[in-house]
Formats: C-alpha cells, sequence, structure tokens
C-alpha cells in the first residue's frame, strides 16, 4: 500500500498526524500535512513507500481527512 497527500490542498486540520502519527506529520515550514521521513519515496513529502501492514492507522487517516486529499493505492 502507498499513500499520497494533494498537500496544497491541506487546511492543517490535524486530523491525520493525530490519527496516524505514525505516517503522517506537520510540516514545520508550510504547516502541511506530510509523510514521515522514514517512509517518504524519494525525500517525496507527498508520497510514501510502500507501506509495512504495520502501520494499521493508514485507512482510518484517508476516511477522516476532511478534504479527502489522502489517496491509497493497493
Ligand atoms: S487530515 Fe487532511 S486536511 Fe487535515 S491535516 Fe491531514 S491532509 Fe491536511
Amino acid at each position: 500500500m502507498k499513500v499520497k497527500i494533494d498537500r496544497m490542498q491541506c487546511v492543517s486540520c490535524g486530523s491525520c498526524w493525530d490519527t496516524c502519527p505514525a505516517l503522517f506529520v506537520q510540516n514545520a515550514d508550510d504547516s502541511f500535512s506530510q509523510i514521515v521521513p522514514e517512509y517518504q519515496d524519494n525525500n517525496d513529502l507527498s508520497a510514501s513507500i510502500d507501506l509495512p501492514d504495520s502501520i494499521g492507522c493508514t485507512r482510518d487517516a484517508a476516511d477522516l481527512c476532511p478534504s479527502a486529499i489522502i489517496t491509497i493505492e493497493e
């Protein structure tokens, strides 16, 4: 499973990093959500590598995003 965030549409509500801090964190410069460094695909703030199943909160974070900008690729 890979995850993408349409960061420019993020409203910095905090839901994703509260729901799934293993994968999401607030960017210190622009305040938008980003993928945590450990799981970034080639240092892309908005895209993850293929994630381990142990990160079970990913789908919840995507479902709860009020802007619906977190997408999951199986
Ligand atoms: S839940 Fe969505 S809108 Fe809220 S901070 Fe995360 S990506 Fe941004």
